[in-house]
């Protein structure tokens, strides 16, 4: 048999810059290159010199959050024979979420860094975008048609519209990669469907590892709970700030909030959204009937939405006087965002509040104000000055990954002979390893670390 060999160039132990490298015989398969959201200089990039350039034959891309795409145009720098592919609905959406990196990088990143990243460019962008080769799930597709030929089949994994697993089927072996998944379905996604058991190597994310009861809260408790926050806010006269992605998270809470005040479990008000989260949403639209999709007659664009004004007219908003309901990016509240900016204000409001929806980095704004104690003062990003926390505070927790007993299900159905945990801190690798010994005894299981090339099914 040939040697089948893995190497993460990103995302081992740790959710990142996430990028896996498989080589199958001669042919060499990339899988993702993101880019850290919180790492500065190159470290925030896959370690794409590890590999020696055109090593890369075909690049197939899983979704489009920028920790899968954010280093795309950098790994094609010296891989520009690559043939990348991914769902029609990745590449819309890769479009408008690499433009926004191609505008942040230079903000985020000193100059002598810039100088090397010429793909960058708008118009690079567009013409990486025009040329990656869009695939349906389910229609297996050739990667090489040597004397032993390579099949992919992308699997629909729940998450984002357009979230990909991979099925490669390679000299009698299977594997197959999660990407990031979720099996249980959100307000606008369904959940993830899998490729028929048994499978020889299973390589897994492993976001929601950890033995944490908190991570297995049920989805109708979690929003039964933010809606009793929501309501009592506005009927008592506040508004409530949502942190969002404009990228998934944005869209689902939108729905929730709409569904609510259809039901009257919550008061009629004025929903503000704004910038890329718009143009996500059309792109939804206009893939609705993308497998991805559930109810795919109803339209996010269809949904009355005020803008949220530009920077200078944050802090005059009309929501810091009328019952208002802001779904602002970012999601962590990184540095110059509108949720950022807008926090500064709302945390003075003694009526108002702030609903975590999502996972939220520790070094970032978003986690500090997060765990503010009310009657505190707290500082983030760069502010000079402290601020008291006067307004109401909660999280919740809506992950658009697996549970960790969807993991367990998934790996328990596939039943693999070798599992590769990747896109997981450290000790939820460790907790989950150990859950997963138990669930498949039979199982040699690998948690790799970035740059340590790894044989698969050789023990
Ligand atoms: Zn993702």
């Amino acid at each position: 048999m040939d040697q089948i060999q893995f190497l993460a160039l990103g995302g081992g132990r740790e959710i990142g810059a996430n990028s896996f490298f498989l080589r199958l015989g001669s042919h060499g398969l990339l899988i993702d290159a993101g880019l850290h959201p919180e790492k500065k200089g190159w470290e925030a990039f896959p370690r794409a010199e590890l590999l020696d350039p055109f090593a890369v034959d075909s690049f197939i891309v899983t979704h489009a959050h920028s920790d899968h795409i954010g280093g795309i145009p950098f790994l094609l720098q010296s891989q520009p024979q690559a043939r990348v592919i991914a769902t029609p609905e990745t590449i819309e959406i890769a479009r408008v979420m690499l433009r926004n990196s191609a505008t942040l990088l230079p903000k985020q990143h000193p100059l002598e860094i810039m100088d090397k990243l010429p793909f960058y460019t708008e118009a690079k962008i567009d013409e990486l975008i025009t040329n990656i080769e869009p695939r349906r799930f389910g229609k297996p597709f050739q990667l090489s048609e040597t004397s032993k030929p390579i099949t992919a089949t992308l699997y629909m994994s729940g998450h984002i519209l357009g979230a990909g697993g991979i099925l490669i089927e390679y000299d009698g072996k299977r594997i197959f990669h999660t990407g990031d998944t979720s099996l249980h379905p959100q307000t606008l996604i369904a959940g993830a469907e899998l490729p028929e058991g048994p499978v020889d190597v299973l390589i897994t994310e492993s976001t929601n590892g950890r033995d944490d009861a908190y991570l297995s809260h049920s989805r109708e408790t979690e929003l039964e709970r933010l809606l009793t926050v929501v309501n009592d806010t506005l009927t008592g006269g506040g508004s409530v700030l949502i942190p969002v992605f404009a990228l998934g998270k944005m869209q689902e809470a939108l729905m929730m909030m709409t569904d609510a005040m259809r039901d009257k479990k919550i008061p009629t008000v004025d929903i503000y959204t704004g910038g890329m989260a718009r143009l996500i949403s059309q792109i939804y639209d206009k893939t609705a009937h993308s497998q991805s999709r559930l109810r795919n007659d109803e339209l996010l664009g269809d949904i009355k939405q005020e803008d949220i004004p530009r920077r200078d007219g944050l802090f005059s908003g009309k929501f810091f006087k009328t019952p208002s309901i802001v779904l602002a990016s970012s999601g962590m509240m990184q540095e110059g965002t509108s949720s950022y900016l807008l926090a500064q204000r709302w945390l003075r409001q003694k009526t108002f509040a702030i609903c975590f929806i999502g996972y939220t980095d520790p070094r970032t704004p978003g986690y500090i104000v997060s765990h503010a104690e009310p009657g505190s003062r707290i500082k983030f990003g760069s502010m000079k000055r402290d601020v008291p926390v006067r307004c109401k505070i909660e999280r919740f927790r809506f992950s658009a990954h697996a549970r960790r007993e969807e993991l367990l299900e998934i790996a328990r159905r596939l039943k693999p002979k070798h599992i590769v945990l990747t896109h997981g801190d450290t000790e939820a690798m460790n907790t989950f390893s150990e859950a997963l010994r138990i669930e498949c005894p039979q199982a040699r299981i690998s948690a790799p670390e970035v740059g340590k090339w790894y044989r698969l099914l050789s023990e």
